[in-house]
């Protein structure tokens, strides 16, 4: 069989074509992944809408899609540290290796990035070539289910783990996977009250299965209220997922003098926020991109071995001929993490 299955952006519009491909070649250090599930990703959810992100950033014809489990089904000569048959999940980001962040061991900083599905042939296809330097053994202690989205598990990691978290009170605006992900690592390493706010009521309900103190739906409750109620002054720390100034407004007027802020979501780039909150109660702000490679999926395998439970985050299974209805729940906003099946 040399033929496979695979979603490609074929034409610039709305949509993706489910087509025949070669299955793709590998180098002397890459794996070739026959791929078990893949998740989808908002970033793959641009790519389908077709938005302008995605039209000035897209080479069509592109397989798409980052988030994956597999099985190592065939290696290069001189890949040593996987065996056939091993099941991994794998970093997106393909870094240079050679700049000053990769020399120094900050990869995650790389500015010659290539990504998975977005500039490179991507997971959602039944095989996959890949840089074996990307690929993650998954321990049999994990669900596959779960390995198929280790990639935004990461990015959840990588901003909940950027601040000291125990005893600390937390606000996460925005309820999408990553934010109820992000909330319920903030319970598994000590923080006190985690107040997470969305405007999509399902949502809201399904951060309230992750542990967090209160979920609320912003146009229904304040989060001033939310102060009041558990006799706060302001918050510790601050994780904005949603991307939306309204919310990061609304963060930054609700934190405690000194507070930290970690930023995920992409907010518009002009947006203007209120410097004097920054400046006035000596706030920190941390951009955050991707995960560190892999020193954050370390930390995502070793939480989920002493009880981090990410699981209620899926809400939705697809087969592969089905993607067009995986994408549309996803634009419905009515969803957790998404799963297409490719066995
Ligand atoms: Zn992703
Ligand atoms: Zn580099």
């Amino acid at each position: 069989m040399s033929k496979m299955k695979s979603l490609v952006k074929r034409y610039k519009k709305k949509g993706l074509w489910l087509e025949e491909k070669e299955i793709p070649k590998y180098g002397s250090n890459d794996l070739l992944i026959k791929i078990k599930k893949t998740a989808i990703c908002g970033t793959d959810l641009h790519i389908y809408n077709w938005n302008p992100w995605a039209q000035q950033t897209i080479k069509t014809p592109i397989t798409i899609g980052h988030e994956f489990v597999g099985v190592v089904a065939e290696k290069g000569s001189e890949v040593k540290d996987f065996k056939i048959g091993d099941r991994v999940s794998g970093e997106g980001h393909i870094v240079c290796g050679r700049c000053r962040s990769c020399l120094a061991g900050r990869r995650h900083l790389c500015p010659n990035t290539i990504g998975v599905g977005v500039n490179r042939d991507g997971c959602f296809a039944q095989y996959l070539s890949l840089p074996a330097s990307n690929g993650w053994y998954v321990h049999p202690s994990i669900s596959s289910e779960t390995a198929a989205y280790f990639d935004p598990f990461g990015n959840a990691t990588h901003t909940a783990l950027s601040f000291a978290m125990v005893g600390e009170d937390v606000l996460i605006t925005g309820a999408g996977p990553i934010g109820i992900m992000a909330a319920a690592i903030c319970r598994h390493v000590g923080a006190r009250y985690i107040v997470i706010t969305d405007i999509n009521d399902y949502r809201v309900k399904l951060a309230r299965n992750m542990g967090v103190t209160k979920a609320i739906n912003v146009n229904q409750t304040s989060i001033e209220d939310c102060i009041k109620e558990l006799d706060m002054i302001g918050f510790d720390i601050g994780l904005e997922m949603s991307g939306n100034p309204v919310a990061f407004e609304s963060m930054l007027e609700n934190m405690y003098n000194g507070g930290r802020i970690a930023l995920l979501g992409l907010l518009p780039s002009m947006s203007k926020i209120d410097w004097n909150q920054v400046i006035f109660k000596g706030l920190y702000l941390k951009g955050i991109y991707g995960r560190e490679i892999f020193e954050t999926w370390y930390k995502m395998e070793v939480m989920l071995q002493s009880g981090l439970d990410i699981s209620p985050v899926l809400t939705h299974r697809f087969k592969c001929e089905d993607f067009a209805k995986g994408f549309e729940v996803m634009n419905s906003g009515n969803c957790g993490k998404v799963i297409l099946e490719w066995d």
